[in-house]
């Protein structure tokens, strides 16, 4: 039997793309596909190309790699994909209170924001439509693509289609402040399958449509006149045995060496976090304060490492976080260091991958104090390299982690900042015999639930759905 053709929709192919001369490309990868199926990728390339001959040989270099390419003017990427995206969607799904006046100044560009948010869902609908045949499953992701599955359905309506969304889905109370509510929710529900990271995003969604759009809300999904659209969760995971590989090859062996040695006699606690309001930065580095301040004895015994992933540098917002971020750490450490050493080693920069491992792996504890986050992948990464060490997760209730990690972690509401201080305590005084139980719990829940799996249920659960809905009707 042939394999079932899967279309995998999002707004970036995980690819990035570098021009090296009128028709040629550098194509470097950062994804595998799905096993079970044949798939196709469907993306934004990332890069602005209008001339006909460069978006020819764009298209051909991504076609071996399985990767189709929307392209999208830079007018249509600053409203869609800066504007509506990155301005109204990421921020009212993150529960972030841009300051009233700026959401205020944005209401006015809101109107042509929501109308390049369409007209780019249109252009992937056209895409998909050239790529698709009978039979193939569509697999729409994330909040910007929230108009697809209507434009897909009302030009196919047998079409399989789910949609997936990354983030946290927020109260149906905060979802309801945005303008084009009913829109936003009457467009997904086209889809056959809606699918979330955990039951509470699910649950949210669920209640605005009954309480925006009236609609019936079951045990199953929404239910409009007798059609139903599944509704249910399906936490991602990662791809553990790249991280567990990686921890035995010479390159990262021999950074772990290094680093041993740079860190001997004091605990290593690690944050990883990409410079975002939502990760709760600023909440991390006032608990450690705290916790240095508390427990004196712990002062030349501890430090903090913080990879400081820089995102979206060009937003005021964001500039002024690092700026909040730098003016917090220097405090801390003028106050705690001393001549040979300080206790922060704040990073404004990403790592390369043997880096990555090689941290998680020495970490005695890693440190999320994310105030929303759809999942935070970063927590399963660092279960995944310490099954030599077994260290201690503090992880935040408000990340998606928290639902399946739960049992191994330690919980805390980063806005605590006494509660963060005294898990610190704990996790850096934790017995031995207790870090391996939680660690146990943990490991045996990120090496089962991978990516792979989690796509696999996602599809077939699909796949499910429309054969129910079939023998319904
Ligand atoms: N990451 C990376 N380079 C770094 C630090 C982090 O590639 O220097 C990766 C990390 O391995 C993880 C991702 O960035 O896969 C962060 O994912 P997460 O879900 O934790 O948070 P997000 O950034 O998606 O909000």
């Amino acid at each position: 039997r042939e394999k079932q053709r899967l279309l995998v929709v999002a707004n970036r192919l995980p690819v990035s793309a570098t021009r090296k001369g009128e028709s040629s490309w550098a194509l470097e990868l950062s994804a595998g596909g799905v096993r079970q199926f044949e798939t196709r990728w469907i993306g934004w390339p990332g890069v602005n190309v209008q001339d006909d001959k460069g978006q020819k040989s764009l298209s051909s270099a991504l076609e071996e790699k399985g990767f189709i390419p929307v392209f999208l003017d830079e007018e249509t990427v600053d409203q869609y994909y800066n504007g509506y995206c990155n301005n109204v969607l990421w921020p009212l799904f993150h529960y972030i209170g841009l300051q009233q006046e700026d959401r205020l100044a944005a209401t006015r560009s809101l109107q042509s924001q929501f109308s390049a948010y369409k007209r780019a869902n249109r252009l992937f609908a056209e895409v998909v439509l050239s790529q698709y045949q009978d039979g193939d499953v569509v697999w729409c992701h994330d909040y910007h693509l929230m108009f697809l599955p209507k434009f897909l359905k009302e030009a196919n309506s047998r079409m399989k289609l789910g949609w997936f969304l990354h983030t946290p889905f927020p109260s149906s109370e905060i979802y309801r402040t945005l303008p084009l509510r009913s829109e936003l929710l009457k467009a997904v529900l086209t889809a056959d399958l809606i699918g979330f990271h955990t039951y509470d995003y699910a649950r949210h969604f669920v209640s605005a449509c009954t309480r925006i759009l009236g609609l019936e809300g079951t045990p199953e999904g929404v239910e409009d006149q007798g059609k139903l659209t599944r509704v249910a969760a399906f936490p991602i995971g990662i791809d553990s045995e790249r991280f567990i590989k990686a921890l035995e090859t010479d390159m990262v062996r021999s950074h772990i060496q290094k680093l041993r040695g740079r860190f001997a006699g004091r605990k290593v606690m690690l944050g990883v976090d990409r410079l975002d309001m939502i990760k709760g930065i600023p909440q991390k580095l006032l608990a450690f304060e705290k916790f240095l301040e508390e427990s004196p004895e712990w002062q030349d015994k501890v430090l903090l490492v913080q990879i400081a992933v820089p995102t979206r540098t060009d937003v005021h917002e964001y500039q002024r976080l690092t700026s909040q971020v730098h003016e917090i750490v220097g405090r801390i450490n003028g106050r705690f260091g001393t001549l040979g050493t300080v206790p922060i080693h704040h990073l404004d920069r990403s790592l390369e991958f043997h880096e990555l491992c090689a941290l998680y792996a020495i970490t005695d504890v890693l440190l999320v104090t994310s105030l929303r986050d759809g999942m935070n992948l970063v927590s399963y990464e660092y279960v995944a390299c310490q099954n030599t060490k077994k260290g201690v997760l503090i992880l935040s209730e408000f990340a998606g982690a928290a639902q399946s990690l739960g049992a191994g972690a330690i919980l805390i509401n980063p806005w605590n900042i006494s509660e963060v201080a005294a898990s610190i305590e704990d996790a850096l005084t934790m017995k031995e015999v207790e870090r391996k139980e939680r660690h146990r719990h943990n490991f045996m829940h990120v090496t089962t639930h991978t990516a792979q799996v989690w796509a696999d249920t996602f599809v077939s659960e699909l796949n499910d759905t429309i054969v129910e809905a079939e023998l319904r009707t």
